[in-house]
């Protein structure tokens, strides 16, 4: 299927003209149920290993392919409030745990659906809401029962759980080298202190370079920068490098000239200046740098030649207009200090690493920069065909990334494929009589709801949904709780054995982020612009209006 920009207006879930409509009551309810419909819509082909892709095409005339739920909705012209709101939420969600955007919309749409009706038997938004929040407490405290621990050592629940994240990615033959290299990234960032695990993501650097494939991508233990040495004649590889972080540019200032009175009458006294020039050079740039010892420059800004031919001669490595996010990381990684200039350089600002390296990729060259004392950096060098390629594996290796990081949260997992909706469906079904009235209703409908998932997952992958629900259903009343339905094979299988998992917090994340979006759309009882509001507001009757001079006088 194929998004359009231009050709959006169907995706364009507005209502009317939101500039001049008001909307009131169950319309408006209505309203935004119909817009976050129409999300769910589009994305729900996307849904689990199965799932389709979509291709949009930009307004720059770009086109990319993906199926990655955050990537979709920010490329859509939505209008509609209430769409987004969603697509905020979808976004929180990415941007807290970086998975099950697709998830979210599907379960926020089908929680208002069936919102939807019981408004129309005459339940109020609010009772609706507070037993939504029940069937959700039930949910999350049992969901907690049903998981299983993970450790660090075990590194084929690692894999697995990147597998799965991975599962809807076009990688490939690449699959198992993609997900090798992002479990040996995760182990290789995190700490362990006073057994808690930190992990700070910033500590992964990706750097895609179009040539080759994917199984060529590779994993470095440092820093890659992408730029090479400033000149041909500097070294190409140092050992035991000492590393100066400048951010000004290594030249010399006008100042200088404006000192240095000289006045030229022939072709000797140019030379003489160069001379002069070389000299200042050499003694302030390139004999400072071998004074304190630095074998290598790393420079914010432009290095002249002249500088770049002396640094040359006295096999000092210097690359030139560094990034200042990659000087900052830098700084992390090599325990070194970040200068304005030259002059304020002392020995201890120096960064170290074992081995700073030019290595030529294809007809680009990069800088590996190995082994650094201070942080636990690592660098992914994607390798694909394609741009477009390469901005799909980036996602992908993300979202591989990210699941390691939300398990490390609460080492704990549950059984993916439609497993952990169905079984807490289930319970909450089993659970519903602790509560009174009509909030039963809607904590039944919340149940309902999550079999979506399942669901979709079945119909995605071209298996009879009904059929498949129905055998699911009695199996997890039967307290099999782990099974659900693997689309590859299209059988019904124990999760845990088909190694089909998703981290506890993924899933938690995901109920809390529907139902956080579910309850502030069912609030939501009125449309309007400020302006139109006041418009509507009575006018005074003319002779209520006491005249002009009248007033005055008073
Ligand atoms: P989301 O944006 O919500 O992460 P995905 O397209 O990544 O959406 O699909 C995630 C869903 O796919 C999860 O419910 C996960 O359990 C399920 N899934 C992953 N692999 C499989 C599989 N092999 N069989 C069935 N379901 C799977
Ligand atoms: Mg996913």
């Amino acid at each position: 299927m194929s998004i359009f920009r231009e050709k959006l207006s169907f995706y364009r879930v507005y209502v009317e003209d939101p500039s001049r409509v008001r909307l009131r009551g169950m319309a408006t309810v209505r309203s935004n149920i119909m817009a976050v419909n129409t999300l769910a819509e589009l994305l729900k082909t996307t849904l689990g290993p199965r799932g389709m892709d979509k291709i949009v095409v930009e307004t720059s005339g770009e086109w990319f392919i993906t199926n990655d739920g955050t990537t979709i909705l920010r490329n859509i012209d939505v209008r509609h409030p209430a769409a987004q709101l969603l697509v905020k939420a979808a976004e929180a969600q990415d941007g807290e745990v970086g998975d099950g955007t697709t998830s979210v919309v599907i379960l926020a749409a089908e929680l208002l659906n069936r919102a939807d009706r019981l408004l129309q038997l005459k339940l109020h938004p609010n009772i609706i809401i507070k037993g939504y929040k029940h069937a959700l407490d039930i949910a999350l405290k049992r969901m907690r029962e049903l998981a299983k621990p993970a450790s660090l050592d075990n590194l084929e629940i690692l894999k697995k759980i990147c597998e799965t994240s991975l599962s809807n990615k076009t990688l490939g033959f690449a699959k198992k080298h993609m997900i090798k290299i992002a479990v040996d990234a995760f182990l290789h960032i995190i700490e362990q202190r006073e057994g808690k695990i930190y992990v700070d993501k910033e500590n992964i650097l990706v750097v895609k370079k179009p040539g080759k494939s994917l199984r060529e991508s590779l994993l470095v233990e440092g820093l890659i920068l992408d730029k090479g040495v400033a000149h041909p004649l500097m070294p190409k590889r140092i050992n035991d490098a000492k590393i100066a972080l400048i951010s000004s540019p290594l030249k010399i200032e006008k100042a200088w000239y404006q000192k240095t009175e000289i006045v030229v009458k022939s072709m000797t006294d140019i030379k003489q200046i160069l001379d002069e020039e070389n000299r200042f050079l050499r003694e302030n740039i390139v004999e400072k740098l071998l004074k304190i010892g630095a074998n290598v420059v790393l420079c914010g800004d432009a290095i002249c030649e002249g500088v770049q031919y002396l640094l040359a001669k006295a096999k000092i490595m210097a690359v030139k207009r560094v990034g200042i996010s990659d000087l900052w990381r830098l700084t992390k990684a090599t325990g070194g200090k970040l200068v304005a200039s030259l002059k304020e350089l002392t020995e201890a600002d120096l960064g170290k690493a074992q081995l700073v390296e030019e290595v030529k990729i294809g007809p680009d060259k990069l800088l590996f920069i190995k082994g650094c004392p201070r942080a636990k950096s690592v660098s992914i060098l994607l390798r694909a065909g394609s741009r477009r390629q390469l901005d799909e594996a980036e996602r992908a290796f993300n979202d591989a990334i990210m699941n390691l990081i939300t398990l490390t949260d609460e080492m704990k997992y549950v059984p993916g494929g439609g497993a952990i909706e169905m079984a807490l469906a289930s319970i909450i079904r089993r659970e519903v009589s602790n509560y009174q009235g009509k909030e039963q209703m809607a904590i039944m409908a919340f149940a309902d709801s999550l079999e979506a998932i399942p669901r979709i997952l079945a119909e995605n992958s071209g298996l009879d949904s009904v059929k498949i629900l129905m055998k699911l259903r009695s199996l997890h009343e039967k307290g099999e709780h782990h099974y659900g339905v693997e689309a590859i094979s299209k059988r019904i299988m124990d999760m845990f054995k088909a190694g089909i998992i998703e981290p506890l917090k993924l899933k938690e994340q995901i109920l809390k982020s529907a139902f956080e979006i579910v309850s502030t759309l069912l609030r939501i009882d009125e449309i309007f612009t400020g302006l139109e509001f006041f418009e509507e507001l009575p006018k005074p009757e003319e002779k209520d209006v006491p005249p002009a001079s009248e007033s005055k006088k008073k």
